[in-house]
């Protein structure tokens, strides 16, 4: 047989890197500005054009690159800075693979302009498809501006995956806080567009967090410090009655790179512990120093994950540090979790006489139409056909005459209605129980229905919520005193795009912006001390996936604001509670599906139980 093993050609070695360290836009920021780092940089600016789609360009005032280094640079395991095996347990740069660029030289059009110090005229190289297609000298400032356009221009599978704009450029500023935080010391500046997005000057640790993350922060940290033999720990950690819900900012900087390490998480969270109420997330800066010969950095190729030689007794150390500086910040004590919740209740809506809703409802409007459809195909949901809810009930009244309320479905469905459990549904016999604050059981003609509680209050939320938006008919609550509360200004600019939306579901706002948020009003069924929360998850939700369509923005915003506003697993609800929820339930108009996709109820067959005691 012949023989069939052959090298691969440079150009597709170099394809086939980039597919590991080139996974979109935010992967070639990373990498450019590690580069400008590593060439020892005071001044770095990073221009992103569509969402780095079109553009990433990076301009650093650093050592530069001689002529015949700005061609080899491109070569594959090219770099200055290691030289050996050896080497690479005693890092002191952000690169060492020698890939980055002749990964990204293979799927972009690049465009390099270089000069050194000691020389006066400077190199400009292009390269396409890792071919060079042309090299001249220069007229350049000393330092380095790396081009890249059109990434992943002759690979369209990878181009097509790239998700929406906004959710890109997320990505970029997430590479672009996390190398601008471990340096401090150097100017950085990013315009995407042609508009400033950030521009940080030279300060330390604290004025650079600040700067990024806005005004508001520096009263949230609390300094951490600590050196042991192993390891010096500096940074802060946001106090406990910051913490958020999402994950928000939580950093690891181990030799001013940033890592992810869900183990020293865990240290962290460990510390935490007790001060947090459920479901919120700590809120770290963290900067370790080790012995570089105590890691291993070269186990991913984008560098973010390492191993330490001595894991345990970092963790250790960790834990005990940041559980000092908790309590010698005496965070602790002024905690108070338990307070009463009766403060918490709107002043002004026990006075309120309630406004009959008017609305007039065309019935055959149906916001979901679309959406469910879509839901049956792709889902595998199949809703039977000709099946309606009511018919689950029919015969049950008059069997056990037990059923109250349940006829009103068409009722209740057209009501703007209140706070969930504002009004007492007054039945005569018992038709539900809950089991473990979580479920909700009914008795149903053929058997028995199980039905989530939270789900369940999540889509008739949703569906409300939409209808609010969509129909603009919501009722607000007037605030007595307007709530102010403080996000950075990146965060109110996306609550600026959906204020609109917001107005529709009952929000009032008199002020947006300089780091803060005023609000008049609120939606009806919503408790003040929710309001933080759903704003938060909200702007974290479109952080995630922004959508363009209108509609479907809508959607965003009503499943977001659901979830915060349903009522948790957990939370027992008297009988009535329960009656009212599921009447509510059954007024939607796709009952039995969340937000989420996930299922609401299922239902529980009398002859399976029969199957069970035969
Ligand atoms: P690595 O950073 O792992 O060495 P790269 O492919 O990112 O590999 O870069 C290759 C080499 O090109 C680097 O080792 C460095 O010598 C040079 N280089 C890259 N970017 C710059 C820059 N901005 N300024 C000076 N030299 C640079
Ligand atoms: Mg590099």
């Amino acid at each position: 047989m012949t023989d069939i093993i052959q090298l691969l050609p440079d150009h597709v070695a170099n394809q086939i890197a980039a597919g590991e360290v080139v996974q979109r836009p935010a992967s070639v920021v990373k990498e450019l500005l590690e580069n400008a780092i590593d060439a020892g940089a005071t001044k770095i600016t990073l221009v992103v054009k569509d969402a780095g789609k079109t553009l990433v360009q990076v301009t650093d005032n650093g050592i530069g690159m001689s002529v015949t280094d700005a061609r080899l640079c491109f070569e594959r395991h090219a770099t200055s800075k290691i030289k050996s095996a050896d080497d690479l347990f005693n890092l002191h740069t952000k690169g060492f693979r020698g890939e980055a660029l002749a990964s990204i030289a293979a799927i972009a059009h690049v465009e390099l302009k270089t000069r050194t110090e000691a020389s006066e005229v400077g190199t400009k190289i292009c390269i396409e498809g890792s071919e060079v297609t042309s090299q001249e000298a220069a007229v350049v400032p000393k330092g380095t501006t790396i081009s890249v356009k059109n990434l992943f221009y002759n690979i369209p599978a990878r181009r097509n995956f790239l998700k929406s704009n906004p959710v890109e450029t997320r990505h970029i500023i997430d590479e672009f806080h996390r190398v601008a935080l471990a340096h401090p010391q150097v100017a950085f500046s990013m315009l995407h567009n042609n508009d400033d997005v950030f521009n940080l000057p030279a300060s330390n640790a604290r004025q650079r967090i600040v700067n990024i993350f806005g005004s508001k922060t520096n009263e949230k940290l609390v300094p951490v410090s600590e050196e042991t033999e192993i390891v010096k720990v500096e940074g802060f950690v946001i106090k406990p009655q910051y913490a958020k819900k999402s994950r928000g900012e939580q950093f690891f900087f181990v030799n001013d790179r940033f890592i992810k390490s869900p183990y020293l998480h865990h240290a962290v969270s460990n510390a935490f512990e007790g001060l947090l109420k459920d479901g919120l997330q700590p809120g770290y800066f963290l900067f370790l120093a080790v012995d570089p010969h105590s890691i291993d950095i070269n186990i991913h190729p984008t560098k973010t994950e390492i191993k330490f030689d001595d894991e345990h007794a970092i963790y250790a150390m960790l834990r005990a540090t940041i559980k000092h500086s908790l309590g010698q910040f005496s965070i602790a004590p002024v905690l108070d979790f338990n307070k009463d919740s009766g403060f918490d209740t709107p002043y002004d809506y026990s006075k309120k006489q309630p406004v009959a809703p008017t609305i007039e409802v065309d019935k055959n409007f149906n916001p979901f139409q679309k959406e469910s459809l879509q839901r049956n195909n792709s889902a595998g949901y199949k809703r039977e056909k000709g099946s309606s809810w009511e018919s689950l009930y029919v015969g049950l009244k008059q069997e056990e005459g037990v059923v109250s309320g349940l006829e009103n479905i068409e009722f209740e469905s057209e009501e703007v209605s209140g706070r969930l459990f504002d009004t007492a549904v007054d039945v005569d016999g018992q038709i539900t129980f809950q089991l473990h604050n979580k479920y909700i059981i009914s008795p149903i003609k053929s058997g028995m229905m199980v039905i989530h509680q939270h789900l369940a209050h999540q889509r008739i939320l949703y569906e409300e919520l939409l209808k609010n938006i969509t129909l603009q008919e919501a009722v607000s609550q007037q605030l007595l005193f307007p709530l102010t509360l403080h996000f950075s200004n990146p965060d109110l600019e996306i609550l600026e795009k959906v204020k609109e939306q917001l107005e529709h579901t009952g929000f009032a706002f008199s002020e947006i912006g300089g780091e803060q948020l005023s609000i008049n009003g609120i939606p009806v069924n919503l408790l003040e001390s929710q309001v933080g929360d759903v704003l938060e998850r909200l702007i974290n939700d479109i952080k995630e996936e922004v959508p363009d369509a209108g509609f479907s923005q809508n959607d965003l915003l009503a499943k977001s604001m659901a979830k915060s506003m349903a009522v948790r697993t957990g939370t027992a609800l008297n009988r009535s509670e329960q009656e009212h929820l599921v009447n509510q339930l059954f007024a939607c108009k796709e009952p039995s599906i969340a937000p989420n996709n996930k299922p609401v109820l299922v239902t529980f067959d009398v002859t399976d139980f029969d199957k069970k005691f035969n």
